[in-house]
């Protein structure tokens, strides 16, 4: 198999699973009890916490434990209080919390993006009127632009309200310093970064005030109740911690794989266009083929055991144009043709050439 897919989700590293191992077998106190074999694992949250703080420079009681990006992502947006400024290409985990909070009387606004996908923050001048929470992703999952986070920060703050960045691509992809970055709120994913699935984070500023999401007992601070996924909480601490000790050597190798991929692709006589921005998340690569349906070549590809994605993975049973696709305007001939290849360490050379000589079969002038 060949897996070109790594925005949709990531191996688990080995050296992840033997980290996780023991919490899932031997180690399987309630870390909330308060005998050793409890405390034991309460530690070993702790020291993750610790880790996960560090790696973004965040404080220890600022990290909490959620379930995955969406999670965090819900908290925020139904949690904060007042309108909402966020971007058209924002995740469906933003996007349908969203539809959400107007059963509270809140508001939303959606800004536009330009054609590479960065968002029009002056836009939103606009709409500062009873403000309390300015939304903008990190890196777009379809198309990789890295979005300009600290200046939509710097307007949230402006405007006295919060700052959120669903930052599930972009957590040990490039670097992070929430406070450099005046973040408030912060949501990531392991499945991302070669950690588990099914666990994530949530940066919770200390100045900010955000209501418990899950009630019951004390865990997370008393604001994200039930009994903690221990093991998983230790993966993706591990998983982050490989990531950031490696951030400038993945980053090169996956450019150069990225760059080997374009390079070839330009020397066949396929017509395509590639989408996003020069300043993108390395080793994501989305290209709108000409006259082509990107189910296709999705389907033709997956023949050959080679997997790729047209749109978000979460789309995958909607064939309506992908709404980043559409806002970033993409010619229609092209735009119905999207595939987004997204490269991972796991990725090798040689596989490029069998990518591109299956390409060139399915798209035949
Ligand atoms: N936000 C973005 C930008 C994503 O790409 C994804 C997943 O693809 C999510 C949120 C959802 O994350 P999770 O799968 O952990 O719920």
């Amino acid at each position: 198999m060949i897996y070109i897919d790594n925005c949709a989700t990531t191996k688990l590293s080995e050296e992840v699973f033997d980290a996780m191992l023991p919490y899932m077998t031997t180690m399987y106190g309630n870390a909330s009890q308060i005998y050793s074999f409890g405390k034991k694992n309460k530690k070993a949250i702790e020291s993750a916490r610790e880790i996960i703080a560090k790696c973004i420079n965040a404080d220890l009681d600022e990290i909490f434990f959620t379930s995955c990006g969406t999670e965090s992502n819900n908290w925020v947006i139904k949690n904060t209080k007042g309108n909402i400024i966020s971007s058209k290409i924002e995740h469906h985990a933003i996007l349908n919390s969203l539809k959400n909070i107007e059963k509270d009387g809140r508001k939303y606004y959606l800004l536009d993006v330009d054609n590479y996908g960065i968002v029009n923050i002056d836009e939103a001048n606009k709409h500062v009127d009873n403000l309390g929470l300015v939304s903008i992703m990190m890196i777009n999952n379809e198309i990789g632009t890295i979005e300009p986070i600290e200046k939509c920060a710097s307007f949230a703050h402006k405007n006295n309200a919060y700052f959120h960045t669903d930052a599930v691509q972009a957590v040990g992809h490039i670097p992070i310093d929430v406070k450099k970055m005046n973040i408030d709120f912060l949501s990531a994913s392991a499945h991302k970064f070669n950690g588990p699935k099914g666990i994530g984070f949530l940066y919770c500023n200390k100045n900010t005030s955000l209501e418990s999401f899950i009630d019951g007992g004390m865990q997370e601070y008393g604001k994200r109740a039930g009994t903690e996924n221990v093991a998983y909480i230790i993966g993706m601490a591990k998983a982050l911690e490989i990531a950031i000790k490696n951030l400038e050597k993945r980053k090169k190798y996956l450019e150069r794989l990225e760059k080997l991929f374009l390079e070839k692709l330009k020397n066949t006589n396929i017509d395509f266009i590639l989408n996003g921005h020069k300043n993108h998340n390395p080793g994501v690569i989305s290209v709108s083929f000409k006259d082509m349906q990107g189910e296709t070549i999705l389907h033709r590809l997956d023949l050959k055991n080679i997997c790729v994605a047209t749109g978000s993975a979460c789309d995958s049973k909607n064939t309506n144009l992908s709404h980043v696709i559409e806002a970033i305007k993409v010619p229609k001939e092209y735009a119905y043709g999207t595939i987004r290849f997204s490269f991972g360490v796991e990725n090798k050379e040689e596989e490029i050439d069998i990518v591109i000589n299956e390409l060139k079969k399915i798209i035949v002038k």
